[in-house]
Formats: C-alpha cells, structure tokens, sequence
C-alpha cells in the first residue's frame, strides 16, 4: 500500500473513531461522583486508587483513605501521606494479614472498627474521594455486613467518588459500582523469585 493510501485510510479511521467519541461525550451529560472497584489478581489494584488520591490533591479535594487489610506493614502512600498530607484523613485496620493473627474474632472486631471510621466518610458530602483499599475482603470473609457496606456506597453523596479496591468483591457490589476493572494478571515478578520492592510493591 502507498503512504499516500495508508494516509488516507488512517484519517478516515480517526474520523470514524472521533465521531463516536464525540457522540459517548456528548451523551455523558451526568455530572455526579463516581463509584469504582478495581479488582483481580494482578497488580496495580491499590497503586491505582493511590493515582486517583494524587490527581484529588492535585485540585485541592478532601480525601479519606482507609486500608482494611494491610496493618503490619508500613507502606510509602502510608508515610507520604501522614508525613505530607495532613488534610488527607488516613485510617488503616492496624492488625496486619489475617493469616499472620489467624484469630477471627479479633479480625472481625477490627474490620468492624475500621468500618466505623470508614462510614461517617461516606456520608459526609465535605469528601471528594474516599478510597477503601482491600474491602472486597472484609465481605469475603462475611466480616461486614454486605448490605449494609453497599447501602453506605450507593447512598453516600451525589458529588462523592469512591474507589474500593481487592480481589472479589462479589456481584451485588459490582452492580452498584459505575465503574468496574478487573486487574488481569500476565505474569508477576514475585512468581519469578523477585522480592517486593520498596517504593514499588509497598
Ligand atoms: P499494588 O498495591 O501494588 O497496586 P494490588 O493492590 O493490585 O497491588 P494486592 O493484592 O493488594 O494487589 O497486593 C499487594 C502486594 O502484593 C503488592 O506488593 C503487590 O506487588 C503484590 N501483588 C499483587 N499482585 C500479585 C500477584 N499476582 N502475585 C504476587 N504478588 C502480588
Ligand atoms: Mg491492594
């Protein structure tokens, strides 16, 4: 084929695809908070909502941010933020991986605690964005009240984005959320004996 056809051939694609970009822009004509999950087992689930957290900052927003799971562990979002962000509101469960403890009752007094401060967030319309990272466990393991956690996530305020990030999740979830991304693994370096790194795993 000539330059001057696959030219010719690439402009027509472009129009084509800007017509019908322009038309879903168009049609978008809903102004109001957004409800993400991410999800899956590859990574880049909570790396993702940290992305989202910056990008608030970046326009002044007020953020909370609560980590269900990751207690032990201390994690560079987790220094940034309480080092450099005081106007962020950061929460974190604070009894580290559940099959280090192994001991469910203490787990699910925890969840629960950490539910608690998660929940006034979500029905205070001062927040932009709140990000609960590694919820969807707290309803796998049936330590939450699935009807209760989505009553809180679908009746939270109109201008208010939440991002939920962990693998599952389940479909009554999925359901209410607007957007929803499962994060596909291909292949993961730890599989290949690389520790995790610092400042890139955690
Ligand atoms: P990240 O925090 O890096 O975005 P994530 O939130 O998608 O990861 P989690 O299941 O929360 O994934 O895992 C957190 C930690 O486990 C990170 O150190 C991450 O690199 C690592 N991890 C994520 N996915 C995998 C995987 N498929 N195999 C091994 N380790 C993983
Ligand atoms: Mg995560």
């Amino acid at each position: 084929m000539s330059d001057e056809r696959k030219n010719a051939k690439h402009k027509a694609a472009m129009e084509k695809q800007k017509t019908k970009v322009d038309a879903n822009i168009e049609a978008a004509d809903q102004e109001r908070g957004v409800a993400i999950l991410l999800t899956g087992n590859g990574k880049g689930k909570s790396s993702s909502a940290f992305g989202m957290v910056m990008r608030a900052l970046g326009y002044g927003h007020k953020v909370g941010v609560v980590q269900f799971i990751k207690g032990q562990q201390l994690s560079g979002e987790e220094i940034y933020l309480k080092e450099h962000c005081p106007q962020v509101s950061f929460y974190q469960m604070g009894t580290g991986f559940t099959w280090d403890t192994q001991d469910r009752e203490a787990d699910i007094k925890a969840a629960k605690d950490t539910w608690a401060v998660a929940l006034p967030m979500l029905g205070d319309p001062s927040y932009d964005l709140v990000v609960l990272d590694e919820l969807t466990y707290m309803l796998a393991y049936n330590y939450l009240p699935e009807d209760e956690v989505i009553a809180a996530l679908r009746d939270r305020p109109r201008e208010q984005s939440v991002v939920v990030t962990g693998r599952g999740g389940g479909s009554a979830l999925q359901e209410i959320m607007d957007t929803v991304s499962e994060v596909k693994e291909i292949k993961h370096a730890f599989t290949a004996g690389i520790k995790a790194r610092k400042g890139v795993d955690y």
